[in-house]
């Protein structure tokens, strides 16, 4: 006779089996559905397996393992950072080509060394790496790449990616570790850009929404969180291509290695190919190159890796890269969008800058909506107007540009474009500047200069003012507090406490349905409060300490920078000093020229900035430099001895002649034509041939604000 307990082991055991099956089933329609792309069953029928096996489960809690598909989100809690992870073999990085000339160099190069070699060719996903390990064919760990050394433990989110298995679907002993890419598909990204804008006007708190820039940073933004449940959420997927340790399975090269990889049930993309001649290289990246717009998931390249594991070895590694394989990037993207406005911003020294403003669109892996068109000059030479339909251009992470306008497309009527004749933001004439490009507005009273002028003092490398930002600047000059510079250092506590910082908040806390259902949205402005006034206005006292050549460079003198406050004040210690020297005094020094000098002399006789001045001095800013002008100091650190630059296109705040001088003063070399011995180049609007000679060899490329970083002593 049956007793009670047999029949509950029986029923167990029952179970048991019955989840197996159920686990196996899901398992392969799983697969079918996510990594084949060949669903069998439809969603209901699925839903229903699931369901039965939740069920099962539920009832006999002692059946449930860690790979059954019901505990892909799990309910791990993530503390409070992510645990760190070694990589037992260094996670590296690709060299890349920038063209098929590159790319030949290096085919060249690995024949030469190899004699016979094929090549497998495959997709460059745009998305984040991952190494998976798996212990007797069962998921044990996830880990991110970090900085290739080590990463970090995102197992519980990345258990919730469906096509990553969490079981093999082929016999392995013993632990093995593959690496791929997570990444988000296009429309995921756009849906969940949508839903953040959403959500954002929801909460309503007046503030912009945190988008993702592209779907790679969604990716390992999604990858990060700390609720497995949001990155459930967020629609990722893989594919597999790499082996940590090639010892580890029986395969011998790249080609083999992917067709192991999909019989273990990884999500391996469809598009590679094994090619024994340099053509079907050329071959594969030209049509990787036009099926890139359709395909569903960014890609931003093709990887070439010699296909023998054993001519891998022989070839090994460098310092960062594979010899063995190499990244051929796509040529920059261009997108068309409609072009929507021309805007006109003006800056801190009143120079009007026309801003191109179009219909978003995806370029080079991000979206963008906006482009300086630098100058009047540029917007003619494009010819673009408003209605027309333009080209974006991106390579990389470059910031986009506008090539030009279809005419063929233009709307009937569209006018060519003109600076506006009066200053968009205080109505004042415009001028513009004697043989430049720039057109300005002179007005000292000028509200989009004067909010520009007291951003730029209290910015990082000028008064550097911590928790003064660009919202409560606008409310002290809407509310009359602040005129110019000088005015921040007759704030007081209470001013700023009762400062409206221009955001609102519910006044009544309620949830979201209760308010719902009540009707109440009503608001009340919220005040800068004591807390927040004391910190700050403590934080205005310490800017005092800062040193002459950070006011110097402060007050925002058109054509001084940060390096030539610093040259300046290293000949004229003091404002005595520089107020009573001649142009040709300051002509003199290293690294200022003619222009730069007759712009301080016309800044340090203007009325109206001594009254600033002696404000300034008044309220105690520091106006000089103790153990500045000695012989001594007036050695220029050579910071940039042994690099050489090369400049294209104009600069807005120094000449060329004069951009040469500050170069030379720091030790650096200056050249006319761009080599691979070149260390940088600055770029600036009208750049032309140098700079995409520059990019061809990989050069790094600056703008004229990471020149003046560099030249201040700070990196790119
Ligand atoms: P980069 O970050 O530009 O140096 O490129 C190297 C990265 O490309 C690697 O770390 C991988 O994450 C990624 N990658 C994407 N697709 C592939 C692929 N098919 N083979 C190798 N690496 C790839």
């Amino acid at each position: 006779m049956n007793s009670l307990f047999d029949t509950i082991d029986e029923q167990l055991a029952q179970a048991q089996v019955r989840a197996e099956q159920l686990r196996a089933e899901i398992d392969r329609h799983t697969w079918l559905y996510y990594v084949l792309d060949e669903p069998e069953l439809d969603d209901a029928a699925f839903d229903s397996l699931m369901r039965e096996l939740q069920e099962l489960e539920a009832r006999f809690p002692e059946i449930v393992v860690p790979t059954s598909p019901t505990q892909r989100v799990g309910g791990f809690v993530v503390g409070e950072s992510f645990a760190p992870v070694t990589h037992a073999e260094r996670m590296y990085s690709l060299d890349n080509a920038m063209d098929l000339d590159e790319l030949d160099v290096w085919l060249e190069r690995t024949r030469t060394a190899l004699g016979g070699v094929a090549y497998v060719c495959e997709l460059k996903i745009d998305g984040s790496s991952l190494a998976v390990t798996y212990e007797d064919g069962q998921l044990l760990r996830v880990a991110t790449r970090g900085d290739g050394a080590a990463g970090e433990d995102v197992t519980a989110n990345a258990r919730t990616v469906h096509d990553l298995p969490l079981k093999l679907r082929i016999e392995h002993r013993g632990s093995v570790e593959i690496r791929g890419e997570v990444y988000m598909p296009k429309s995921s990204f756009e849906r969940l850009n949508a839903a953040i804008t959403a959500e954002a006007e929801v909460a309503a708190a007046g503030k912009p929404p945190k988008l993702f820039a592209n779907p790679r940073n969604a990716a390992a933004g999604s990858l990060r969180q700390k609720d497995p449940r949001i990155t459930a959420e967020r629609d990722l997927a893989t594919f597999m291509y790499a082996l940590a340790d090639t010892g580890s399975i029986p395969v011998q090269g790249q080609g083999e290695l992917l067709a192991w990889l999909k019989k273990a049930g990884f999500h391996v993309n469809p598009n590679i190919e094994c090619c024994t001649s340099e053509q079907q290289v050329h071959d594969f990246c030209a049509r990787a190159i036009e099926l890139r717009a359709s395909l569903p998931y960014e890609i931003d390249g093709v990887v070439v890796k010699v296909d023998s594991f054993a001519q891998q070895r022989e070839l090994g590694f460098t310092a960062k890269a594979p010899r063995w394989a190499i990244a051929f990037k796509f040529p920059p993207e261009e997108k068309t969008t409609v072009l929507r406005a021309i805007t006109v911003q003006v800056g801190r020294t009143g120079v009007l800058t026309p801003v191109a403003e179009f219909d978003p669109v995806l370029v080079a892996g991000s979206t963008v909506a906006r482009a300086t068109l630098h100058n009047l000059d540029e917007v003619h030479r494009k010819d673009v107007r408003v209605g027309d339909t333009i080209i974006i251009r991106k390579a990389g992470d470059v910031i986009p540009e506008v090539l030009s306008a279809l005419p063929a497309l233009r709307p009937e009527g569209a006018l060519k474009w003109d600076m506006p004749q009066v200053c968009p933001s205080c109505g004042s004439p415009v001028f513009r500047d004697e043989g430049g490009a720039a057109f300005r507005c002179d007005s000292a009273e000028c509200p989009a200069q004067r909010l520009e002028r007291l951003e730029h003092w209290v910015s990082r490398g000028a008064l550097d003012i911590d928790g003064l930002g660009p919202k409560i600047i606008e409310r002290l000059v809407d509310g009359g507090y602040v005129v110019d510079v000088a005015g921040f250092y007759r704030l007081t506590v209470e001013q700023l406490a009762t400062l409206d910082t221009g955001e609102e908040k519910y006044l009544h806390a309620l949830s979201i349905k209760k308010r719902e259902e009540t009707g109440d949205y009503e608001k009340e402005p919220v005040l800068l409060g004591e807390v927040v006034a004391q910190k700050l206005h403590e934080q205005i006292q310490l800017s005092k300490t800062r040193s002459f050549a950070r006011v110097l460079f402060g007050l925002g003198v058109r054509n001084v920078g940060k390096t030539v406050a610093e040259l300046l004040v290293r000949r004229f210690p003091s404002i005595e000093a520089l107020l009573s020297a001649a142009e040709e005094q300051i002509t003199d020094v290293e690294g200022i020229g003619p222009v730069i000098a007759h712009t301080i002399k016309q800044y340090l006789s203007t009325p109206d900035n001594l009254r600033l001045l002696k404000e300034l001095a008044a309220a105690g800013i520091c106006l000089a430099d103790e153990g500045a002008g000695t012989a001594d100091a007036q050695a220029q650190p050579q910071t940039l001895a042994g690099l050489t630059f090369v400049l294209t296109g104009a600069l807005e705040n120094h000449t060329r002649d004069e951009a040469e001088g500050l170069l030379r003063a720091f030790g650096a070399k200056t050249s006319a034509s761009v080599s691979a011995k070149t260390s940088y180049i600055v770029a600036g609007p009208g750049a032309g041939s140098k700079l995409t000679k520059a990019q061809k060899l990989g050069v790094p490329v600056l703008d004229e604000a990471q020149f003046d970083a560099l030249l201040a002593g700070g990196t790119v």
